[in-house]
């Protein structure tokens, strides 16, 4: 507090203790007097005193001074009527009433008013007072205490905005609100709660000595319930946030989905004392959710239907397009026909040929949306799937005077992850198309380079039509032909949408661009990879561990023929059998020339891989083991399907059983030992109860495979 200038506190001080002194008080006297001095000095307060009497006023203490008045000003006031002004006029007659009140009915005076400050502001002040009364009860004086309370109406009227504001929130939001708190173990619930329900009144809800939270369970589905307390307990015991959907029957006994969120208020004992809450009625989100999930399903369950037919279709329709397209090449070659009868007949035959492509994509289509369709992506050498491309596109190319050129990164050998046989029918599509949506003398060049440090990318441009800015959203579409159906050139409207989903399915992604009348563009985009045989060093460390030294000891020299068309997995087993001594190994890149070098070797061992394109590896078992010199090499077969293959061998094997009434057996007889010759049985599929190959290998397999499998036959094992 700030001592007025040129009177210390101590002198002001020695100065009233003389006056009382002079007034002849006792001590005790003396001493209350300070006491009700110290009083006066609070900041903030004041004394009045009216006398109701001869209606004189005296008001005094530090207020008066705070709202910018002398003491002498304020002891200047004689009659009672002249602090009206000090009023701001609209609370005045409030607070006359009040005084009124009191003087006939002794009700208390508690009430604020706006007090006019010296300055000419107003401040709010709070006003307490009583009264002293005669033996008539008259009343003789009024006196009060008067306060600062500025602070205390900023401070309620915050409050009463914030809470107007979140009112106004929760009615806009729909949400109900509820507290549970500890202390009294009983709900509250704003209204909301209950209009969610369809109750007016908590009476409604709960019935007589129920408690709350028991009337609300009650109504909780019982499917729900036990959820619901868990969510709770966990609330409660782990401070989890209570997020929660459950289903609560209604007043008339709907169910109707309710989200419950809310937060637990722990004490310093962690024991939980409040946990406030909203409640959302979320039943119209439910069920259009579950609509939606009706919806979906039942488009896939026609999709996969359609699927179905349409692959049921063009299977029943290439059976008689084959005779149809096989008597049109016999009359092209019945000299009995004149030229025009040879022409329409060659036109039949080009329309049939057309027919069987469409049905061949629109199977391809229907197996790719229907699932039916498994790839195996494995490291491929990209030059030479765009060199067998080219190759194989050249009678094309020439027909329509298109040239193909290819730059495929030689000096750099790129490896996508992809499948083999799917990859090539991407390209072949893409290539197709540059020649065929081409000019004469036109060129379409195949590039191969790297994207980015993960990606190959394979892009095949062209300088024909192109495709208008108009179209160039369609192009994905199946059987949008983009106007070309209006033209001779053939096509179906959908190597395009299963070149995109191919190209997905190997994890790979393709764009395009193109001008009208300059020339398209498409790129692909797959997974790089390194060769797993030369570079990987993880999946190299797979198969050839570099701690470990393999000895195998074979006792007279052995010939293991591999049978396989790709150069990555041929340089990988070369690699392998390089570490490994007394037993050759032969290549066939393809299976006519395996059956040619098996008869002309008589090798111990052949591995077969499955995988070769257009070729059926149990055809090639049979033509072996039907010539006595070949019937006895036992021969491995080699699948990157390794669930396709044992499902094969476990029903083959079911069949049998079921023809010879034994038991299922999966151990024995193809295999000389019965087991894994590494003693593992996850990955070697030793299904030995296959009547042709000796075993089945999954790929990519590994060097204890191939080892196990070959001590298995030749010898003896160390590893170091
Ligand atoms: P189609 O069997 O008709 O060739 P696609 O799905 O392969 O079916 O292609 C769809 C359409 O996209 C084609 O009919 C053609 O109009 C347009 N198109 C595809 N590739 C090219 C290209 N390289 N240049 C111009 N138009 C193309």
């Amino acid at each position: 507090m700030a001592i007025p200038e040129g009177q210390t506190g101590r002198e002001s001080l020695i100065k009233k203790i003389e006056w009382l002194q002079h007034l002849q008080l006792t001590n005790e006297q003396i001493e209350l007097v300070k006491q009700y001095r110290c009083l006066v000095d609070i900041h903030g307060f004041g004394f009045w005193e009216w006398n109701y009497t001869n209606q004189t006023f005296h008001c005094h203490g530090q207020l008066c001074l705070d709202a910018g008045y002398s003491q002498e000003e304020m002891d200047a006031i004689e009659h009672a009527t002249e602090i009206r002004g000090l009023f701001y006029p609209d609370d005045l007659d409030r607070a006359l009433a009040i005084v009124r009140q009191h003087v006939y009915h002794n009700s208390p005076i508690h009430f604020s008013f706006r007090m006019l400050k010296k300055c000419g502001e107003y401040m709010w002040v709070t006003t307490m007072a009583t009264s002293l009364r005669d033996e008539n009860n008259r009343i003789t004086n009024i006196v009060g205490v008067i306060f600062d309370a500025s602070q205390l109406r900023v401070t309620r009227e915050a409050l009463r905005t914030a809470e107007l504001r979140l009112q106004r929130i929760m009615n806009a939001s729909n949400d109900g609100i509820w507290e549970w708190s500890a202390k009294d173990k009983k709900v509250e619930f704003s209204d909301r709660v209950l209009h969610h329900l369809g109750f007016k009144s908590i009476e409604q809800l709960v019935k007589p000595g129920e408690s709350t939270i028991t009337a609300w369970m009650r109504r909780i589905h019982p499917e729900d319930l036990k959820a619901f307390k868990v969510e709770v307990k966990d609330c409660l015991t782990h401070r989890k946030a209570l997020d929660f959907d459950y289903r609560i029957a209604d007043r008339d006994g709907i169910y109707r989905w309710v989200r419950t969120r809310a937060h637990a208020k722990f004490n310093q004992k962690s024991q939980p004392v409040l946990i406030s809450g909203t409640n959302i009625d979320i039943t119209e989100i439910k069920l259009a959710q579950e609509r939606l999930e009706n919806a979906r399903d039942q488009a896939e369950k026609a999709n996969l239907s359609k699927s179905k037919f349409l692959s049921g279709m063009s299977q029943q329709l290439r059976t008689p397009m084959n005779a149809i397209l096989g008597y049109a090449q016999l009359f092209e070659y019945d000299d009995n026909l004149t030229d025009d009868q040879r022409n329409n007949m060659h036109e039949v035959r080009k329309a049939g040929e057309h027919l069987i492509q469409l049905i061949d994509d629109v199977l391809d289509l229907s197996k790719i949306e229907s699932g039916n369709i498994t790839l195996a992506n494995e490291p491929i050498l990209v030059s030479e799937i765009v060199k067998d491309c080219i190759t194989l596109s050249h009678p094309q190319a020439n027909k329509y005077n298109v040239t193909l050129t290819a730059e495929t990164g030689d000096t750099e050998p790129l490896f996508a992850e992809c499948d083999r046989v799917r990859l090539k029918q991407v390209l072949l599509n893409l290539i197709s198309n540059g020649i065929k949506y081409n000019r004469p003398s036109g060129w379409v060049n195949i590039n191969v380079f790297f994207h980015n440090e993960d990606e190959i990318c394979i892009s095949v441009e062209d300088n024909g039509f192109g495709i208008s800015e108009d179209k160039k959203d369609k192009l994905f579409q199946p059987f949008n032909r983009l106007g070309a159906e209006k033209t001779a050139i053939e096509g179906s409207g959908v190597g395009l949408v299963i070149t995109k989903r191919l190209i997905e399915m190997m994890g790979g992604d393709i764009s395009f661009y193109s001008q009208e009348g300059v020339g398209s563009c498409f790129e692909i985009y797959l997974k790089r990879c390194d060769d797993w045989a030369e570079s990987d060093p993880s999946s190299l460390g797979k198969i050839m561990p570099e701690e470990r030294k393999i000895h195998l000891s074979v006792s007279s020299p052995k010939t293991v023929l591999y049978i396989e068309d790709n150069p990555a997995n041929i340089r990988l087993m070369e690699k392998l059998f390089r570490h490994v001594n007394n037993i050759e190994l032969e290549i066939a890149q393809e299976p006519l020339l395996g059956v040619y070098k098996t008869r002309l070797i008589l090798p111990d061992l052949i591995l077969l891989d499955l995988e070769i394109p257009g070729f059926n590896g149990h055809e090639l078992l049979e033509i072996l083991s039907n010539d006595p010199s070949t019937a006895d090499i036992p021969v491995v077969a080699l699948s990157t399907n390794k669930s396709a293959e044992l499902n094969n061998r476990l029903n083959a094997n079911k069949e049998n059983n079921a023809a010879t009434g034994s038991p299922s057996d999966t151990q024995g007889q193809g295999s000389p030992s019965g087991s894994h010759p590494d003693g593992s049985d996850n990955e070697f599929l030793d299904i030995n109860n296959a009547p042709q190959f000796y075993s089945y290998l999954v790929k990519p397999w590994n060097i204890e495979q191939i080892i196990g499998l070959l001590e298995n036959l030749f010898g003896e094992k160390t590893v170091q």
